[in-house]
């Protein structure tokens, strides 16, 4: 049994900006990175290697491995406290931003600098799509494109790589208290560890894993909202304006049919649209690069319905599962069909994508999104696309693509204090896997922030 004083498990974008500050200090502490995934170099989706469709690795190159789901994602640095997570609700709105911006020059110090950071704060597209009834977010946005990204987590891992033991292909099983107060963590190799200090950083991969620990330890959690919708796929033209002047517009619309709040999200200009899986459930994403060469004609967001539930029923993310595995089941993955066929009743077929205008950049699945998404959601997502068409003229084509289904699955908020640490002491929750964060600024910045924590209480010095 090897004995640490601090493990973490998860080496997503919270693990790596966790082990990047204790790095930065002069940290004598022994800190053991435990992940489930691959090292970065070997990384790959196999659908970027050909295959047709996702073929379920276990566990998924997408969302596992060094750097976590961020590492080939679209690399898009939100920094915001208006969406992407609560963290300033745990450590004020103002340190929240400080952390955020700290992230941001961290990565900018590694290679990230050449990237343009955006704002909406003074645009004019804010004035425009008020007068069409749609609220543009306020935030600052640096896209690194998911060759800068990967470049740049090489980079923070060689920092690291001295101070740092990380360990791939490891999957957490289960952790146990200690009589002395520590913690004992044992791996799917039969390995054990010990360590005074135990960070959860296990990300949405790790929602069910994550639950689980907390009923046995009695640690609260509170059930979040699951968000359904589409990815929209259409010629890049279409939202070049936009793109051009804030990169990522998040905009929100309430629909007047249902009162429903509908909204942009994770904008990809001239990017393609990707598979994910988690825990064997393949839903859509997308992202693009940084290099000119890599770019596609098409840009892609997705647009997202959120959906909380109350008494009887609370389980947000088991109503999405069920709503992606009907769409698995129905396109043995992601199904895929034409804004015009949508609206005309009848599904797409390969014949009718034959005759599209717009290429997809995904291998999906013609078919029909309205088997799948219930009409509520559904009618919201067609009358948003008709509220864009206003300040994007061309999204409401026929030929325009709707990937399904998209769902952000939201875990579970983990009851921690100001700290991130749970009731148990010295065992602290952060990023995507404690429910408080969504993105990958605020999973980075809470990172940070326990790294600080951590930091103090080890004595460590700044280097
Ligand atoms: C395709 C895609 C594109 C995205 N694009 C963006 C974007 O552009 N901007 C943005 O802000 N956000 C984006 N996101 C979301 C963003 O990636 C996450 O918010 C962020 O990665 C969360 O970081 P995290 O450290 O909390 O968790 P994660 O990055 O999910 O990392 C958790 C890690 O824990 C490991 N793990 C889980 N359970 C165990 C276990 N039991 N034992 C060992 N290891 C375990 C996993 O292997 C994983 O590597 C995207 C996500 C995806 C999937």
């Amino acid at each position: 049994m090897k004995d640490y004083d601090i493990i973490i498990v998860g080496a997503g974008a919270s693990g790596v900006f966790l082990s990047y500050e204790l790095t930065k200090r002069d940290n004598s502490a022994k800190v053991l990175m435990l992940d489930k995934g691959a090292p970065l170099e070997k990384r790959q989706c196999p659908i970027k290697k050909g295959a047709k469709n996702c073929v379920k690795c276990n566990p998924c190159h997408i969302m596992n491995g060094y750097g976590g789901a961020g590492t080939l994602s679209d690399g898009k640095y939100n920094i915001t406290t208006h969406f992407g997570g609560d963290l300033h609700n745990y450590v004020g709105r103002e340190e929240a931003l400080e952390l955020m911006e700290y992230v941001d020059q961290v990565l900018c110090g590694m290679g990230g600098a050449d990237a343009k950071l955006y704002s909406t704060a003074s645009s004019e597209l804010k004035t425009i799509a008020l007068r069409n009834d749609l609220h543009l977010l306020e935030a600052k946005v640096r896209h690194l494109g998911t060759d800068r990204n990967v470049r740049i987590l090489g980079r923070i891992f060689d920092y690291c790589a001295s101070r740092i033991h990380t360990q791939f292909y490891t999957t957490i099983t289960d952790i146990q208290r200690q009589p002395d107060g520590g913690f004992l963590v044992k791996t799917d190799k039969d390995e054990s560890f010990t360590c005074k200090d135990l960070v959860l950083a296990t990300g949405r991969s790790g929602s069910k894993w994550i639950s689980s620990i907390c009923d046995k330890m009695g640690i609260g959690q509170e059930k979040n909202r699951v968000d359904i919708g589409v990815r929209v796929e259409l010629p890049a033209e279409i939202f070049k304006h936009i793109t051009d002047d804030v990169y990522e517009s998040k905009i929100v619309y309430k629909t007047d049919k249902y009162n429903d709040q509908v909204r942009t999200f994770c904008m990809n200009p001239y990017g393609e649209v990707v598979a994910e899986n988690t825990n064997g459930i393949v839903t859509v994403n997308g992202h693009s690069y940084a290099d000119p060469a890599l770019r596609t004609e098409n840009t892609n967001f997705a647009l997202l319905v959120s959906n909380k539930f109350t008494e009887p029923f609370k389980d947000s993310n088991e109503y999405g599962e069920s709503i992606a595995k009907l769409s698995n089941m129905l396109g043995g993955g992601v199904l895929l069909q034409r804004f015009g066929d949508l609206v005309k009743g009848r599904r797409s077929s390969e014949r009718r994508m034959q005759k599209c205008f717009t290429r997809p950049t995904l291998q999906a699945t013609p078919g029909d999104l309205s088997l799948v998404i219930p009409k509520r959601q559904l009618d919201n997502i067609i009358e948003m696309i008709y509220a864009l068409d206003k300040i994007a003229p061309g999204t409401a084509n026929e030929d325009t693509l709707l990937y399904g289904v998209e769902v952000k699955f939201y875990n579970s908020k983990v009851e921690v204090d100001h700290n991130l640490q749970t009731k148990v002491k010295g065992l602290y929750a952060l990023g995507d896997g404690s429910g408080v964060t969504h993105s990958l600024s605020q999973a980075s910045a809470s990172g940070v922030y326990v790294g600080r924590i951590l930091a103090e209480k080890y004595g460590f010095q700044a280097r």
